[in-house]
């Protein structure tokens, strides 16, 4: 037997996925981040799994359950967040799991700031304004490496996705108005997808003051960019005069 770790999506129970979901009925023994994975999402789990928060529980002691279990020929589901290779901390599990012996697979999940684009109904990669979208945090208790630190990240205006770090928004705006222009539309969007989500959307000037009124503390995405509103150039990709691999330009086929 495996351990399975899952990406749970970003709250929406339908949006796990199929193979996600599979392993969650058929585990044994699960343990998922109990701060943030919508419990919702284990109502398949069967009568008989065991199932743990995994948010009182140290390293060694998720490493510990996970390895009982296994020599029990059991199934484990350890169910993360989002997509579990964003701020899952999954790499130490997955080492720890290496160095055992047992074996592991890795099932993705709908990252949180892809389903805030959605919530947006924005896209970040629009063509004559970004090709870029960089996905960050502010320093917490992790630091974030001198080179990577916001304002520097700034300077490329691209489309950005800040992570863990809405209870922070004054010092993520003072930082960000170090490179983007004060009318740079920005986004805050708590808990997407879920039934109670809140967003709020504004300038780097209007921001934090909106975030405070919606009372927004925490489990939010910061999007900021141009990509919010403005003009863009039409893809390529469908463009009638453009011909491509699948595709032969109409000009060409007539
Ligand atoms: N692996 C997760 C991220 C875990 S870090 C993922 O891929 O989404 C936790 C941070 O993710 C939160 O502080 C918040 O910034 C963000 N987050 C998680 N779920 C969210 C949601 N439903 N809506 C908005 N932000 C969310």
């Amino acid at each position: 037997m495996k351990v399975y770790f899952v990406g749970a999506g970003p709250g929406d129970p339908e949006l796990i996925t199929v193979k996600g979901q599979k392993i969650i009925k058929e585990a044994d023994l699960i343990i998922y981040a109990g701060s943030l994975v919508n419990p919702i999402l284990l109502d398949v789990a069967k009568d008989e799994a065991e199932i743990y928060d995994s948010a009182a529980m140290t390293l060694e002691e998720v490493l510990a359950k996970m390895e009982e279990a296994i020599s029990e020929d059991k199934l484990v589901a350890r169910v993360h967040t989002g997509d579990p290779s964003i701020y899952g901390a999954i790499q130490e599990q997955m080492d720890a799991l290496e160095d055992k012996g047992i074996e592991y697979e890795v099932i993705p999940g709908v990252s949180s700031f892809v389903a805030t684009a959605a919530s947006l109904k924005r896209e970040y990669t629009l063509p004559d304004v970004t090709q870029t979208v960089i996905v960050t945090r502010l320093e917490g208790r992790t630091s974030v490496p001198d080179k990577e630190k916001l304002h520097k990240l700034a300077r490329h205006n691209a489309s950005m996705a800040i992570f863990l770090s809405v209870h922070m928004i004054e010092n993520v705006v003072k930082e960000l108005a170090e490179e983007y222009s004060e009318d740079t539309p920005i986004a805050v969007v708590q808990k997407a997808s879920w039934h109670d989500e809140k967003k709020v959307v504004g300038t780097l000037a209007t921001i934090a003051d909106k975030v405070k009124e919606a009372e927004i503390t925490k489990t939010a995405m910061i999007v900021v960019g141009d990509f919010l509103d403005t003009e863009y150039s039409k893809s390529k990709l469908y463009d009638k005069d453009f011909s491509h691999e699948y595709r032969k330009s109409k000009s060409e086929s007539n």
